[in-house]
C-alpha cells in the first residue's frame, strides 16, 4: 500500500511534468484524483515463469523455498508458472496465497488434439492463470499477434486470467520502431476483447532484448513504454481499461533491480524468468514493492 500511495502522491505533486503526465495527461483535478484511485487499485502482481526448467527434485526444493519465504507486503499478488508436467504437483503443494499458471494452452475444447492441453482442462484443475504470447512462443512456435489475441479471448471465456506478453526485439528498439511493434501486438487484442474481458487480462511488457540477457530496461525506458501502452489503451479501448489494466515489466528482473523498477507509476508488477527459479531471490522481488 505504501508504494502505491507514495507514488501516487509523487504523481500528484509533479502534476503535469512527469512522463506519465506527458503521455496520459491530467485534464482536471477531479480526473487526476480518479486516476490516482485507479492506480491504487492496480494490485502489484509478480509472476514467475519457470519456462522449461526443473526436475522432480529441483521443483520440490523450489516449492519448499517459496513456501518458506516471508512475504512482508499484503498488497502483492503472486503467480508461479511451472512446466505442464509439474502443474498438478505445484498446484497441490505450493502455498495457497500464490496462484499457479500454465505457460500456454490449446484454444479448442477437449478432444482429439494429441499433445495439447485445452483451456478447459486447466480450469477444471483449478488453474486460474495462463501466460500467453511469450516471445519464445512467438519466435519458436510461430504464434502471431492474432493467434495470441484469439488464445487470450478463449482463455478468458473459459474463466482463466491471462498474463499476455508483448514486446519489441532489439532491432525495433534501436530503429525507433518500439511503439509500432506494440501497436501491431495490441490491435488484435483490442479488436477481440470486450471491456469486461480486460478485467481478466494482465499485459506483460517484455522487451525481447532484455529477456534472459541480463540487460534490463532502465526504469525510464520501461516507464516510458508502459505509459505509452496505457495511453494506447485509452485511445483504442477505453479510459476505464487504460486505468485499470495492470502492466507488468519483464526482462532480467532480479532481486537487485526490482525495487527501482517497481517504483515507476505505470509498472504494476513483474514477469520474472531466471530469478523465479531461486526461491530467495523471487521472494525478495515480491517484497521489493
Ligand atoms: C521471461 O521469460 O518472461 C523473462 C522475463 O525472463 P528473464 O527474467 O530471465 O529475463
Amino acid at each position: 500500500m505504501t508504494r502505491r500511495t507514495g507514488s501516487s502522491l509523487v504523481i500528484l505533486a509533479l502534476g503535469l511534468v512527469g512522463l506519465r503526465t506527458a503521455f496520459v495527461g491530467i485534464g482536471s483535478a477531479a480526473r487526476g484524483s480518479n486516476r490516482v484511485a485507479m492506480e491504487a487499485e492496480r494490485k502489484f502482481i509478480v509472476g514467475g515463469n519457470w519456462k522449461a526448467n526443473g526436475s522432480p527434485d529441483s521443483v520440490k526444493a523450489l516449492i519448499e523455498e517459496l513456501n518458506a519465504g516471508e512475504v512482508t507486503s499484503k498488497d502483492v499478488e503472486v503467480v508461479c508458472a511451472p512446466p505442464f508436467v509439474f502443474l498438478s504437483e505445484v498446484q497441490g503443494a505450493l502455498r495457497k496465497d500464490y496462484s499457479v499458471a500454465a505457460q500456454n494452452l490449446w484454444d479448442k475444447d477437449p478432444g482429439a488434439w494429441t499433445g495439447e492441453t485445452p483451456a478447459q482442462m486447466l480450469s477444471d484443475m483449478g488453474i486460474k492463470w495462463v501466460i500467453l504470447g511469450h516471445s519464445e512462443r512467438r519466435e519458436n512456435c510461430g504464434e502471431t499477434s492474432q493467434i495470441v489475441a484469439e488464445k487470450t479471448k478463449f482463455a478468458v471465456d473459459k474463466g482463466l486470467s491471462t498474463l499476455t506478453c508483448i514486446g519489441e526485439k532489439l532491432d525495433a528498439r534501436e530503429s525507433g520502431k518500439t511503439f509500432d511493434v506494440l501497436d501491431e501486438q495490441l490491435k488484435p487484442l483490442a479488436d477481440i476483447l470486450s471491456e469486461d474481458d480486460w478485467e481478466k487480462v494482465v499485459l506483460a511488457y517484455e522487451p525481447v532484448w532484455a529477456i534472459g540477457t541480463g540487460k534490463v530496461a532502465t526504469p525510464e525506458q520501461a516507464e516510458e513504454t508502459h505509459a505509452y501502452i496505457r495511453k494506447w489503451l485509452a485511445d483504442n479501448v477505453s479510459e476505464k481499461v487504460s486505468e485499470s489494466v495492470r502492466i507488468q515489466y519483464g526482462g532480467s528482473v532480479n532481486d537487485k533491480n526490482a525495487a527501482e523498477l517497481g517504483q515507476q507509476p505505470n509498472i504494476d508488477g513483474f514477469l520474472v524468468g531466471g530469478a523465479s527459479l531461486k526461491g530467495g531471490a523471487f521472494t525478495t522481488i515480491i517484497n521489493s514493492v
